[in-house]
C-alpha cells in the first residue's frame, strides 16, 4: 500500500520537521510506503525513509519563471518524486492538460516518481457515468500510461475537502475502469479520514491513499498508516 499525505499550502517548514520527526516511530515499524508532498519551502532536510515528494516543480533546471522552482532545486534537496495533475492545479492555477503532459513528459525523463491526479468535478459526476469516464480519460491525454515509475491518484474534485466520499461502490467501479487505462498502482484521495480510510483500502484495486486534511495531523496520519 501507498499511503500519502499532500499538505498543500500548510505547515510551515518547522512545522513540517515537527511532524516528519513525529512520524518516525510509525513509519520505523510499517513496511508501507509512505510519501508527504510539504510546501516547496519545507522540501530540504530530512533523514527518514519517508519519501519526501515536491508538490509542483516547472519543467525546465533553472531560467525565468518567476514563482517557481526547477529540477536544479529539487536535485539540490534529493527530490526524486513529484506530484501532477492535482485538481487544484489544473483549477485554481489554470494548468491545461497539455502544460502537464509537457510537465510530466520532463520529469519522467529525468526518471522521478511521478503521483499523477485524475478525477472529475461535480457537475461531470453527475451527467452519465461514459461522460464521467471520457472527462477522466481526457487527462490521460499525453500521459505515457506505462511508466514504470507511475502512480496514478484518482481524486474527485468534489470529495476534496468537502467530507463527501463516492460509496466503495463507486470507487470500486471507477477504479476498475481506470486500471484499464493503466496498471500502474492506483490511490483514492478525497476526504480520506481516519474512520473511512480501513474500508476505502479493502476495496478492489486501491493500491493506496491520498491525503489532505487529515493528514495535516502526525497522529491521524500515522493512524491511517497503521491501518493499511
Ligand atoms: P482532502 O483529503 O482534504 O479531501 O484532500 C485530498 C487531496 O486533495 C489530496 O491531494
Amino acid at each position: 500500500m501507498i499511503i500519502a499525505a499532500n499538505l498543500k499550502t500548510n505547515l510551515t517548514r518547522s512545522a513540517t520537521h515537527e511532524y516528519i520527526k513525529q512520524l518516525q516511530t510509525c513509519v520505523q515499524n510499517s513496511s508501507q510506503e509512505v510519501l508527504v508532498f510539504p510546501a516547496t519551502s519545507s522540501l530540504d532536510g530530512y533523514d527518514t525513509k519517508i519519501t519526501i515528494g515536491a508538490q509542483n516543480a516547472y519543467p525546465v533546471e533553472h531560467g525565468a519563471f518567476t514563482g517557481e522552482i526547477g529540477l536544479d532545486h529539487l536535485n539540490e534537496f534529493g527530490i526524486k518524486t513529484i506530484l501532477i495533475g492535482h485538481s487544484e492545479r489544473r483549477h485554481i492555477l489554470g494548468e491545461s492538460q497539455e502544460f502537464i503532459a509537457k510537465k510530466f513528459d520532463y520529469f519522467k525523463e529525468q526518471g522521478f516518481k511521478i503521483v499523477y491526479c485524475v478525477g472529475e468535478p461535480l457537475a461531470v459526476r453527475e451527467s452519465s457515468k461514459e461522460e464521467m469516464l471520457t472527462y477522466i480519460y481526457n487527462q490521460y491525454e499525453g500521459i505515457d500510461t506505462e511508466y514504470e515509475n507511475l502512480v496514478i491518484a484518482y481524486e474527485p474534485v468534489w470529495a476534496i475537502g468537502t467530507g463527501k466520499v463516492p460509496t466503495l461502490e463507486d470507487i470500486q467501479d471507477i477504479h476498475k475502469e481506470l486500471k484499464k487505462k493503466s496498471s500502474a498502482p492506483l490511490l483514492y484521495g478525497g476526504s480520506v479520514k481516519v474512520n473511512n480510510v480501513k474500508d476505502i483500502l479493502k476495496v478492489e484495486n486501491v493500491d493506496g491513499v491520498l491525503v489532505g486534511s487529515a493528514a495535516l495531523y502526525a497522529d491521524h496520519f500515522c493512524s491511517m498508516i497503521q491501518a493499511a
